[in-house]
């Protein structure tokens, strides 16, 4: 059993483009693109937003990849107007070499008391344990899924247009939303609020998470 560290990377962006393209089609409801400048995104962009004219934000979209564990991707599934791409528990058979043979799974770094994460980790060794002599004893992949637990690691890949990212970046970077997501999407949106702060600047999150707990955030040419 391995235990590794969550991650997420995102696809390199223009905020500014995304932002200018944005405006180019809102435009079309006012036939206001004459009006167009270098920044009269800005104030459009504000307008609609305070307005609730949020469906103009539908046409651009971003791509993150990530790797994080089962419960997170449960929980971000539940967003119906995104796109996901994971890694399948019925294909993918941790007895083989190609995945080392052995079952990953994410650290749940915020479990801190010492104790409460040993039995964590007895747990999820003796889980390992039994999905390989499942394995040894013939069971189909199907079969041996049916014990892996929320802790397993998976990658995801992971797409949603520029209105959904606002509203799943509001709700699962908040004090309520599990420490596992916190971890991984707070530098996501902290990165859209550097590339298009018109709007992602109010997103609230819980600026009280201990930022040396954030999943590793790369950016992908
Ligand atoms: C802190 C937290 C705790 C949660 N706890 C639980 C729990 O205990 N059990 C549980 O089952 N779920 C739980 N959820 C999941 C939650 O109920 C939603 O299913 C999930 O957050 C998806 O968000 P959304 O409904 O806003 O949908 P999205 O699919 O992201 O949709 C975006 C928006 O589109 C609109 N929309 C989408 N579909 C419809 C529709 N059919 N009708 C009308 N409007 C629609 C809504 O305005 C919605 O906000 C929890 C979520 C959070 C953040």
């Amino acid at each position: 059993m391995k235990i590794v560290e969550p991650w997420i990377e995102v696809e390199k962006i223009d905020g500014l483009q995304i932002m200018k393209k944005i405006e180019r089609a809102c435009r079309t409801c006012y036939r206001s693109e004459g009006n167009i400048t270098e920044d009269s995104y800005k104030n459009l962009l504000k307008n609609c937003i305070n307005r609730g004219h949020e469906s103009v934000l539908e046409h651009e979209k971003v791509t993150i990849r990530m790797c994080c564990d089962i419960g997170v991707y449960k929980d971000l599934t539940r967003h119906r107007f995104a796109s996901f791409s994971i890694e399948s528990t019925r294909y993918c058979s941790y007895d083989k070499d190609k995945y080392g043979n052995e079952i990953k799974c994410i650290n749940p770094s915020y479990i801190e008391d010492k104790e409460v994460y040993k039995e964590w980790k007895t747990c999820m060794e003796e889980i390992e344990k039994r999905y390989m002599k499942m394995k040894e004893l013939g069971a189909s992949t199907d079969m041996c899924r049916l014990i892996l637990p929320h802790s397993t690691a998976a990658e995801v890949t992971m797409t949603a247009d520029i209105r959904e990212w606002k509203h799943i970046l509001s709700l699962r970077t908040s004090n309520k939303a599990h420490p596992a997501i916190r971890q991984l999407l707070i530098p996501l949106l902290k990165y859209f609020q550097k590339e298009m702060p018109e709007i992602f600047e109010n997103v609230e999150y819980d600026k009280d998470f201990d930022e040396k707990k954030y999943a590793e955030f790369r950016i992908s040419e």
